[in-house]
């Protein structure tokens, strides 16, 4: 049986989600019908937009479904700078996922990228620099920060860079897709008026995720139609896909108590590792990460090697980004921590997730110090 160690691209479907998505399937009528039918649909969609709602602490009103977290971001980027009549700047880390950094480029407003550091956070001293030197002319500064990178899970200051943006009366978007059900999300206490949600991440289904919309926060609506989700997004919603979602962020929150417990099986899997070959590289280790991911290379060990040596042995883990990857690309987070291109080359991440067992840390170590015996540590073998 395959190990999977890829929560981070996606986590496998929860019993309890598709448990709601089969009883969901049956509903057979639109959650905008009058009929009792359409208000049982509709009964179905309210009460897993309350549990997404009560996942990150936010009024179940204030949030829109979408079709992921791809989508969840465009709105938010492009909504809110077309409300603005485009008299606003994006900032956006160089950290951000593409589905922040492609959309932003067709916000059509002008885009900074605020650098980042080598522990893999965002540069706050650069965003604190350019907020100073702001000009009438540069607009609203709009900001576009994650919670939690992908790739190497570095936790990102958001609260910190919201207040700096906050004082020069800006915006604040929170992609807070690899955060929820790992660490506690709260847009409020972010302060974020926009924050990008993913079912597929936290254990729900693939394409269906949520934006949270700060009452009174500026969003043009993208996508036009029957005035579904308060004409903030038509189209009739994913009912199933949506109950699926309600019940895995319901089953994700409850798990943040043994999150820490995770944290510390992860980092006795970057022991194992470590010992059996000193040469490897942590990535973002030095800052507050995700308790379930690792990202790390050992020099000449390329990463497709060992995506390919781990699939051979049955254990599933990712060479960078999983958008990025079926085409092997060097990593853009990796770029911009400073780290050189021969080594991104050998990056590989693991993320584990609900379903992992205490066994499996130790059964992706043993056959990652195997490959690598093969192939780079062979002389020491
Ligand atoms: N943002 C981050 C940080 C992600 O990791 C991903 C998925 O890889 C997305 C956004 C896109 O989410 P979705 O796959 O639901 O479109």
């Amino acid at each position: 049986m395959t190990i999977y160690a890829d929560h981070n691209a996606t986590s496998p479907l929860r019993p309890e989600a598709r448990e709601a998505m089969l009883a969901a399937m049956d509903a057979g009528a639109n959650p905008s019908s009058v009929h009792a039918p359409g208000r049982a649909a509709r009964k179905l969609m309210e009460a897993a937009r309350e549990d997404v709602g009560g996942a990150i602490g936010v009024r179940a009103q204030d949030l829109v479904f979408t079709s992921g977290g791809t989508e969840a971001n465009a709105l938010a980027l492009i909504g809110a700078a077309a409300q603005l009549d485009g008299r606003a700047t994006l900032l956006i880390s160089a950290l951000e996922h593409e589905s922040v950094a492609n959309n932003a480029a067709r916000a059509g407003v002008p885009v900074e990228l605020i650098p980042a550091t080598a522990a893999g956070l965002v540069d706050l001293d650069w965003l604190r620099d350019r907020l100073a030197r702001w000009e009438e002319a540069d607009g609203a500064p709009l900001l576009s920060l994650m919670l939690a990178n992908n790739e190497t899970g570095v936790i990102q200051p958001v609260a910190e860079a919201a207040t700096l943006v906050r004082e020069r009366d800006g915006l604040v978007h929170c992609d807070a897709v690899q955060g929820l059900g790992k660490i506690p999300v709260n847009p409020t206490l972010l302060g974020a008026d926009y924050l990008a949600l993913s079912a597929h991440k936290c254990g729900g289904p693939h394409g269906v995720g949520a934006l949270y919309v700060r009452p009174g926060a500026p969003l043009k609506p993208q996508l036009l139609g029957g005035g579904q989700e308060r004409s903030v997004r038509s189209g009739t919603e994913n009912l199933s896909g949506i109950a699926g979602f309600g019940a895995a962020a319901r089953a994700a929150v409850a798990e943040l108590p043994s999150q820490a417990a995770r944290a510390a099986k992860r980092d006795a899997f970057e022991a194992k590792i470590l010992a059996a070959a000193p040469g490897c590289i942590r990535f973002g280790a030095e800052a507050e990460r995700l308790p379930n991911t690792s990202c790390f290379a050992l020099p000449g060990f390329k990463s497709e090697i060992q995506v390919m040596s781990l699939d051979l042995a049955g254990r599933a883990i990712s060479a960078g980004s999983a958008c990025s990857s079926g085409k092997v690309k060097r990593s853009g987070v990796l770029s911009a921590m400073g780290v050189p291109d021969a080594v991104a080359d050998c990056a590989i991440r693991t993320s584990y997730g609900w379903n992992t067992d205490d066994a499996d840390y130790d059964a992706v170590a043993e056959a990652w110090i195997a490959a690598a015996k093969r192939t780079v540590l062979k002389e020491s073998a």
